[in-house]
């Protein structure tokens, strides 16, 4: 049974998943990062330790998957926002010694690729991106069964590019960003702004709260779905154009309403890429669902550890 932690910016999830990729069991807790790392780390343990109790399993590994900037190859965090205080830390080390195992860590967007490569939608294509769309833009590269890594071992991010140089201003400090045009929070904001007498409404409304409206035939919903979907569709055909992957997987939770917006993804990408075989690149929703994450996790450590054969 490998051991899979989840660290996110509001909670910590933690589960017992088996060498096949399926979750068994799963607690969460709240993160308290300003509690400090000592802390954190401690909750982990708990939580995992409570886990094994219970269900009596033998440990193989620890898998980390974890939101924001860290070193996967030394095992620790960067500087991230939403944990201060953590950075330097080594959550490798520390949980190996606490258990004695091996662990290993990836940014979650790399752990969800790895996943849904080997466990889900991708599975048995040699050439993968995932990508998933929430409140942000991220998402993993995975090829002939590994994961794509930049120098020293850094994570690609595939919500940072550009798409409209002249777009809204992004907090990577380029403007026009995918993730700045096409993430949760950026369809939110262009509907308040842009929505005729929007400005004196008092109430903000969700992205799921638009797809709903455009549901029911509201018009002005009904054009921030297909800005929605063009600009998911230019950010993919960027991609099928730089990698023609056999398989994109989309994930996230702007993905439970993909039925609003998959037919104009289809028509942008056909409309262009024309110097590839677009048609060969399948675009799939993600399969794993609210277990992506931990199963992620999970898969990291066998990804590092050399217990997973190549699809
Ligand atoms: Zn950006």
């Amino acid at each position: 049974m490998i051991g899979a932690v989840d660290i996110g910016g509001t909670k910590i999830a933690v589960g017992l998943v088996d060498d096949c990729g399926h979750m068994i069991c799963r607690v969460e807790a709240p993160t308290e990062a300003e509690r400090g790392y000592a802390a954190g780390l401690e909750k982990i343990s708990g939580m995992l330790r409570d886990l094994l109790h219970r269900t009596g399993a033998a440990l193989a590994g620890v898998g980390i998957g974890s939101t924001g900037m860290l070193d996967p190859i030394r095992g620790e965090f960067l500087d991230v926002d939403f944990l201060p205080g953590w950075e330097g830390k080594n959550p490798v080390e520390d949980l190996s010694l606490a258990f004695g195992v091996g662990a290993a860590i990836e940014n979650d967007g790399d752990a969800g690729a790895l996943a849904e490569a080997y466990w889900g939608a991708g599975k048995g294509k040699n050439r993968l991106v995932y990508v998933t769309i929430g409140t942000g833009i991220g998402g993993g590269i995975v090829l002939d069964g590994k994961l794509y890594r930049g120098v020293d071992g850094s994570h690609p991010e595939i919500g940072h590019h550009v798409l409209e140089a002249s777009g809204p201003a992004c907090t990577c400090g380029l403007s026009g960003c995918w993730e700045a045009l096409a993430a949760g929070c950026s369809m939110e904001k262009w509907y308040a702004e842009n929505l005729p007498g929007g400005r004196h409404q008092a109430r903000a409304v969700t992205a799921r709260g638009i797809c709903e409206l455009a549901r029911t035939g509201k018009e002005f919903a009904k054009r921030a779905v297909e800005r929605e979907g063009t600009y998911l569709g230019l950010g993919l055909a960027n991609l099928i154009g730089m990698f023609v992957p056999d398989v994109i997987v989309l994930g996230g939770g702007m993905m439970q309403s993909a039925d609003l917006y998959l037919d104009r993804i289809h028509q942008v990408i056909e409309s262009g890429c024309r110097f590839v075989p677009a048609e060969k690149t399948a675009i799939v929703l993600a399969s794993l669902g609210e277990h992506a994450n931990l199963i992620g996790a999970a898969t990291a450590w066998q990804h590092r550890y050399g217990h997973l054969a190549a699809s």
